[in-house]
């Protein structure tokens, strides 16, 4: 008890979320967010499969930015403050028509979590600080382990974090994954526009059913073997190629193509968080070539296997585990190769990691970890010397410190490429002219590159614009929005086109 001369001290205690008993499942919603819409709603379909009510939070707003600050303490990254503000926002929405008991009792949130040295491994304390200020301390958050497919029931019952859940969840960011690639390399070239937009949603509205129907198995080794092997969700995506089909596009336009790379929440995020810059973007004639969660997954595999190698002594036990690891790269990377086929080929292969490691190398060393880690540096360079974009655009947190030192490392690889275009745009959720004023000077340049390739093919192959729209009278099926067009050497689409349309030696010069 507090004396006249000693203050009352409240200790610190660590958020432990209250049981979520098995009975409550049916009354209780689960939340869930931070990924695409596309990804959320192929996410909700998993969920419902396991009979969970799941609901993703809204889209995250301008609004959640100043929500956030309110919160949390002010040195907090962006996406932290705007994560965390989007919570927020939405509980407060729900305690204006609701007791806060019924609020804390009818939802729990469901979040990534993880360790290491960046804030990524403290959003669960931001969420408890900004559910103390609302007065929701009772309110029930779990954390999904980034790393555990199997975490067993949580405190209740109510949640397993189980294989069924987790394979669901990365098939179906697999699946969203290849879908927004195909989204944003078609888009930029409808005829009619919105059309990509309406097809999209129509195939994210089959996948949802797809995985909400999906069959399941009370086995361990039966969930992961079927997965594996299943034709279930290649056949859906091979439905999903036949709405894409119906899309007319025209590929003589000239765009430069630009590779989106950053910190994971802000690259991924498609709306106010990072200034919608993917249709910003497109908005201005460019192409985006998104970031794949994929990418992120896989790169989680390595640190396992390079502490393996790295080990003093070989044991018979490290060196099962090394096999074993590299058959689960293998049979991921198989598993995303089998969905792109069911797309025709078209979504983007996923980088080879061992050769994102190299590449940023002499500049960034693999096992300074947090954030990206090397991954930004690789990818720049992965872009750049396999000719995939004309320009590179980093999206960086304000306030986040392991992108502040990839942002400082590409100074040496810009000495070293004088002629990579990189764009790093700082976004602090409230400074949008100033970021994108920064990513316009290096688009024009990148434009003007663009331009300057299809001048060169066009007068290389000795084609002309007029003949290949005339053959493309007689050709229809080439202005189909599944036509492949090869990687020609070119970054950008309308150079590749007309290069690959040239060698098939079918058109008539000028
Ligand atoms: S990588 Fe940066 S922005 Fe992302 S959680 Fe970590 S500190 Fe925050």
């Amino acid at each position: 008890m507090a004396t006249a001369t000693q203050p009352t001290v409240n200790h610190y205690k660590a958020y432990k979320p209250r049981p979520f008993s098995r009975k409550e499942r049916e009354t209780t919603t689960i939340l869930y967010g931070g990924l695409t819409w596309k990804h959320e709603r192929i996410i909700q379909g998993t969920m419902h499969n396991l009979n969970y009510n799941a609901q993703p939070l809204p889209n995250v707003a301008r609004a959640d930015l100043d929500a956030g600050k309110e919160m949390i303490d002010v040195g907090a990254c962006c996406p932290t403050i705007f994560t965390t503000g989007n919570l927020v926002n939405f509980l407060k929405s729900e305690v204006a028509n609701k007791s806060k008991e019924e609020v804390a009792n009818n939802y729990v949130f469901l979040t990534a979590g993880a360790c290491g040295p960046c804030r990524f491994g403290q959003y669960h304390e931001s969420y408890t600080m900004a559910l103390d200020g609302l007065g929701l301390r009772d309110f029930r958050m779990f954390l999904l382990a980034q790393d555990q497919l199997d975490q067993g029931s949580q405190d209740g019952g109510g949640l397993e974090i189980n294989l069924p859940l987790s394979m669901g969840l990365i098939w179906a960011i697999l699946c969203g994954d290849v879908l927004t690639d195909l989204e944003y390399m078609i888009r930029p070239y409808e005829v009619v526009p919105g059309q990509t937009d309406q097809v999209m949603q129509e195939s994210v509205e089959l996948l949802y059913e797809a995985f909400r129907d999906r069959p399941l198995y009370d086995n361990k080794w039966r969930t992961l073997a079927w997965h594996l092997t299943t034709d279930y969700f290649t056949g859906a995506l091979r439905e999903v190629r036949k709405k894409w089909d119906a899309i007319e596009v025209d590929r003589l336009q000239v765009k430069p193509k630009v590779k989106v790379t950053g910190e994971f929440w802000l690259q991924t995020h498609e709306g106010d968080g990072n200034y919608n810059i993917k249709r910003w973007l497109e908005s201005e004639g460019a192409e985006n070539i998104p970031p794949p969660i994929a990418v992120w997954l896989h790169y989680l595999m390595h640190p396992e296997i390079r502490k393996l190698e790295k080990r003093h002594e070989m044991t018979n036990r490290a060196r099962l585990k090394m096999v074993i690891m590299k058959a689960v790269e293998r049979l991921y990377n198989s598993t995303y190769n089998r969905f792109r086929k069911a797309l025709g080929n078209l979504p983007n292969e996923l980088p080879n990691q061992i050769e994102l490691k190299e590449l940023a190398d002499p500049f960034y060393h693999f096992e300074l970890r947090g954030g990206e880690g090397h991954m930004l540096i690789g990818k720049a360079l992965y872009a750049y010397h396999h000719k995939k974009a004309h320009m590179v655009c980093e999206l960086t947190p304000y306030s986040c410190m392991p992108n502040t030192m990839s942002v400082g490392s590409m100074a040496g690889v810009l000495g070293k490429y004088p002629d990579l275009l990189y764009a790093p745009i700082e976004i602090k959720g409230d400074a949008e002219v100033h970021a994108l004023s920064r990513c316009q000077m290096i688009l024009t340049e990148a434009k003007k590159r663009s331009q300057r390739d299809f001048d060169e093919v066009l007068e290389k192959t000795g084609l002309t614009v007029e003949a290949i729209r005339q053959y493309e009278e007689r050709h229809p099926e080439l202005r189909r929005a599944t036509y492949r067009v090869p990687h020609m050497g070119y970054p950008g689409t309308a150079a590749n086109y007309v290069m690959h349309l040239a060698k098939t030696g079918r058109i008539g010069r000028a």
